[in-house]
């Protein structure tokens, strides 16, 4: 048996009886078995979940034929979750030991809308610890590794999400995106990352990192299963009143204009991230597409605003594991988490708030209208992901600002609010995955949809397999 890559095989190969969903979620489990040992991007296996919702899509399937899929849109997606979702009766750690031995008392809406599609839940993965990190390094547990070099990082901080997926662990995995989490381990790993509009997917029972950046994302094989997955998540649940979905319609058919910001292809771009990138900005214009070039000044401060605007949330966030509420250990805080704290609590404090809190909210509205101002001439942006392929393990561990600067080309999208889709644009010579990054206006995602899919119809990087 070999793993389904797209929802199109899955559900013809459930409908000729190819194999069950049953047989499915036993062969995930089998390469789990064989192959996480390695990877180590997952946290908790829910297998006996995942059978009984197997059972019930195979028994759906054969009642229902092609129907089942009509009413089920996710009828047999295997998928995996990052441990920042709350799930009913299953431990739930963020990656950290201040909530080992944590069980939920009910279920993210994100978990549930994709059971309610008819998706199969198989694991809740390993992640840097409360979201901070770019490397997965940050996780209490264990460093899960990249399935195409095992020596270098899946990225981070969805780093289990990354690494299921590209392993073949499951189909589909959510994670959760506030600075560049999803889209920076999907482009390490020849993924697709949604970064979704802030505001599109409700966050209720995600664990809160930073307030007014978090979103909820999807990391997959391709552009077809990313959008169809996100269908089925975005929408208001009642639960979070961030959640006011829009539609923003397009023409698919239309040659629209990238834009280019110069800034994201200066000094600390690796040489071969951006021929990579030259060569994806090459093939939209052979599709007719119009590139110009603009500039965005102010983004050059986004990874200063980020980590002021970012701790001072998480410092408030995390107030509430204080070993008498939720944590049964404070003290267990790892040391990415106290530097957070304390960055926190020192930018907002009294005697600080106007020379960094508040100067950084002023700069992150410059961002935002600098942004909307280049909207107004380009329908999209077309940028690198992260500033090089995947490190190695213990590279910048050391080194807190170099790890912070990974996030350099993706915490814009965060800090205005708008989505941005990483895509598969290749492999470095060394065998590295190397993504870029659609980025539109807010609830432009099926824009960037479109345009991700005119690109993979192109190419076939996103096939290529890891080889564990
Ligand atoms: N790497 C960034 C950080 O450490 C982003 C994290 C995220 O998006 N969750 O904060």
């Amino acid at each position: 048996m070999e793993a389904p890559n797209s929802f199109k095989t899955l559900k013809a190969d459930l409908l000729s009886g190819k194999y069950s969903t049953v047989d499915l979620v036993d062969y995930y489990l089998s390469r789990i078995h064989a192959f996480d040992g390695e990877i180590q991007s997952i946290l908790t296996i829910t297998d006996e979940i995942a059978f009984k919702k197997a059972k019930k899509a195979d028994a759906l399937i054969k009642k229902l034929k092609a129907k089942a899929f009509a009413e089920y849109p996710l009828l047999g997606v295997v998928v995996g979750y990052k441990d920042m979702f709350l799930k009913d009766g299953v431990r739930t750690t963020a990656g950290s030991r201040v909530l080992n031995g944590y069980v939920a008392q009910y279920s993210a809406t994100a978990v549930e809308k994709l059971e309610t599609a008819g998706a199969i839940t198989i694991a809740k993965l390993n992640q840097d610890a409360w979201a901070h990190g770019a490397s997965g390094e940050n996780s209490d547990f264990f460093i899960t590794k990249n399935p195409y070099d095992k020596a270098r990082v899946a990225g981070g901080s969805s780093s289990g999400s990354a690494a299921a997926v590209a392993s073949d662990f499951c189909l589909i995995a959510l994670g959760t995106d506030t600075g560049g989490s999803v889209r920076q381990p999907a482009s390490f790993t020849n993924l697709v990352g949604l970064k979704p509009t802030y505001g599109a997917i409700s966050r209720w029972g995600v664990i809160a990192m930073s307030s007014s950046l978090d979103t909820v994302g999807v990391i997959g094989k391709n552009i077809a299963d990313v959008k169809q997955t996100y269908d089925v998540l975005k929408g208001e649940d009642g639960h979070d009143s961030n959640v006011r979905l829009q539609t923003k319609s397009f023409d698919p058919g239309k040659k629209v204009t990238i834009g280019i910001p110069k800034e994201f292809f200066a000094e600390r771009l690796d040489p071969e991230v951006k021929t990579k990138v030259e060569e994806v900005i090459n093939t939209y214009q052979q599709m007719g597409h119009k590139i110009i070039n603009i500039s965005l000044p102010h983004t050059k401060y986004g990874i200063s605003v980020y980590y002021i605007i970012q701790p001072a949330e998480v410092s408030s966030n995390l107030a509430r594991y204080d070993g008498v509420r939720y944590g049964k250990d404070r003290l267990a805080f790892g040391s990415e988490a106290k530097r957070r704290i304390m960055l926190g609590s020192f930018v907002l404090s009294a005697g600080h708030y106007d020379a960094y809190y508040l100067k950084a909210m002023k700069v992150r509205n410059l961002i935002k209208m600098e942004l909307e101002k280049a909207y107004e001439k380009v329908d999209v942006i077309l940028a690198p992901v992260s500033p090089t392929p995947a490190f190695k393990i213990g590279e910048k561990q050391g080194d807190p600002i170099s790890m912070y600067l990974s996030d350099i080309f993706t915490v814009t999208a965060n800090l205005t609010g708008t989505p941005s889709v990483a895509i598969p644009g290749g492999f470095s010579k060394s065998g590295l995955p190397i993504g870029f990054q659609l980025m539109g206006p807010r609830f432009s995602e099926d824009l960037l949809f479109n345009l991700g899919q005119k690109y993979q119809a192109q190419t076939d990087w996103h096939t290529r397999k890891a080889v564990l």
